[in-house]
């Protein structure tokens, strides 16, 4: 049997042990995921157990099978969960889906693969003995690799003074989980970011009834967009294949959304329908187009794509029309520690040269993952890259791969035995961070990997 080895085992890598597992016409695989964290946890998205932490993406769309849509939601009737097509389950419960599917196909009776679990951390990878080494000291060999690494933590802002990063005051991450362990109601609240992670962090202090203050803060001060019940639209025809630049592409884009308009078609209709088209779109345009798309885009697109569910969206509504929560748009430009041990945060506001200051017990980074692979202070990474075996891709948000993710060596060499798969491979394809497309591409580097007709030769 031919070992392969996943670093991580989040959605992604869980969701290719399945896949592996599963197809009959693969050749039998020894498959050991590497995992920091607990068996029981499935990366960071799904490790919470807040009931209010929901998908923000509806039931119908989150089957872990391209090829059997109603897959999850026949889990879901099967496990007795109430669900209708625009239900937005809690993201514990398709933790539950997931590890449902990892037990069914390793109980399969005519189960060949093999499946070993080590709770540990991979530091580094020994190519020549073909040895992953861990942070215990244990060393796993290997045929081939499959980083699913995830995102990283958001780096901390960095302004003329960082002391007020070594306050206790100061979360460098929502997702520490002492956060809300112990935090006293009435603490004044600030929150780095305006995305669908300050709208958790939002969620659970409204959980835990907190009554001060909470603030938040962004370039641009966008909040996501709630989901509507729209009827879907269909971009019937359309060809981007030959679509090379950002004009033409939005082009195509604005004339669906005027013909969805005329039909009483939601515009939420229309982005859905583009979506699919995303790596396709992204792969064909030139990196000088990418950087556009990066620095006029990028948050529009957020908004409009990361929507969030209708429940939540009400409840974050709630707050901001009752004045417990506010949202602006600026640019911290320095944080300090005051005599009351609070912190003094001084923002410019957008579009104006006007400065203000603010005062806040607890702040809280909710900033987008840190994506600059150069900045990542893990040792497999700094490991990875010093010795040339990974690259950063043009645009700084990932690792170079194919689109098929096969990893690029820092001379552009595809590697004979490293492969990605799921947010590291963003820079290639973009779109390839939530299930819709994690769960195509984990289908089809099970295929590259372990298929039979030896569809990767080296
Ligand atoms: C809060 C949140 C909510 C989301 N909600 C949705 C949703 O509703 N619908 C949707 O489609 N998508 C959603 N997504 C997006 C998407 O589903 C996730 O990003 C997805 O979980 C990515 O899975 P992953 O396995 O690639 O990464 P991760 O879940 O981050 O897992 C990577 C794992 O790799 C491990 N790891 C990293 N380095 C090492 C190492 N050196 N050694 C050992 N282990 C290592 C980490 O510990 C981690 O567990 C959400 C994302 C977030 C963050």
């Amino acid at each position: 049997m031919q070992k392969i080895v996943i670093i991580g085992g989040g959605l992604s890598g869980t969701l290719l042990a399945i896949n592996l597992l599963r197809n009959n016409d693969y050749k039998p695989s020894d498959i050991t995921v590497i995992e920091t964290n607990s068996s029981k946890s499935l990366g960071q998205a799904y490790s919470t157990e807040e009931h209010h932490h929901l998908l923000n993406v509806a039931a119908h769309k989150m089957s872990a099978f391209q090829d059997n849509s109603n897959h999850f939601t026949n889990w879901l009737s099967g496990n007795q969960y109430p669900f209708h097509d625009q239900t937005y389950v809690p993201r514990k419960i398709y933790r539950r889906y997931i590890q449902d599917l990892l037990k069914q196909e390793l109980e399969r009776p005519s189960q060949k693969g093999k499946y070993t679990f080590i709770h540990d951390t991979a530091i580094d990878i020994a190519a020549g003995e073909q040895i992953i080494l861990l942070a215990s000291g244990r060393r796993i060999s290997f045929d081939k690799v499959v980083l699913a690494l995830g995102n990283y933590q958001a780096t901390s802002l960095q302004l003329p003074d960082n002391t007020y990063q070594d306050h206790p005051g100061y979360f460098p991450s929502a997702w520490t989980p002492s956060l809300f362990r112990n935090l006293p109601a009435d603490k004044r609240i600030f929150i780095i970011g305006t995305g669908l992670t300050m709208v958790d962090t939002v969620l659970s202090l409204q959980a835990q009834q907190h009554t001060g203050t909470i603030t938040a803060l962004s370039t641009h001060g966008f909040l996501p967009l709630s989901h509507q019940p729209a009827m879907p639209y269909q971009l019937h025809g359309e060809d981007f294949s030959k679509v090379c630049t950002l004009l033409e592409a939005l082009n195509i884009v604005n004339r669906h959304l005027k013909k969805a308009r005329k039909q009483h078609i939601a515009w939420h209709a229309v982005i859905d329908a583009v979506r699919p088209y995303m790596q396709q779109i992204w792969i064909n345009l030139p990196d000088k187009e990418k950087k556009k798309f990066m620095e006029h885009l990028r948050h529009v697109w957020g908004v409009a794509r990361h929507r969030m569910p209708p429940e939540c969206a009400q409840i974050i509504h709630q707050q901001l029309a009752q004045q417990k929560l506010a949202l602006m748009a600026g640019r911290i430009k320095s944080i300090r520690l005051n005599a009351d041990g609070a912190f003094d945060l001084v923002y410019q506001e957008r579009g104006t040269r006007q400065q203000y200051t603010m005062t806040a017990d607890i702040i809280i980074n909710c900033m987008g993952p840190e994506s600059n692979y150069t900045k990542i202070q893990d040792p497999l990474i700094v490991h990875l890259l010093a010795k040339g075996m990974i690259q950063p891709d043009a645009l700084r948000l990932g690792i170079n791969c194919t689109p098929e993710g096969i990893v690029l060596d820092n001379q552009g060499k595809q590697s004979p035995f490293l492969f990605t798969l799921g947010p590291p491979a963003k820079g290639i394809l973009w779109e390839i961070t939530s299930v819709p497309e994690i769960r195509v591409a984990a289908a089809s580097l099970a295929e590259l990997i372990s298929s039979k007709k030896d569809t990767y030769a080296y």
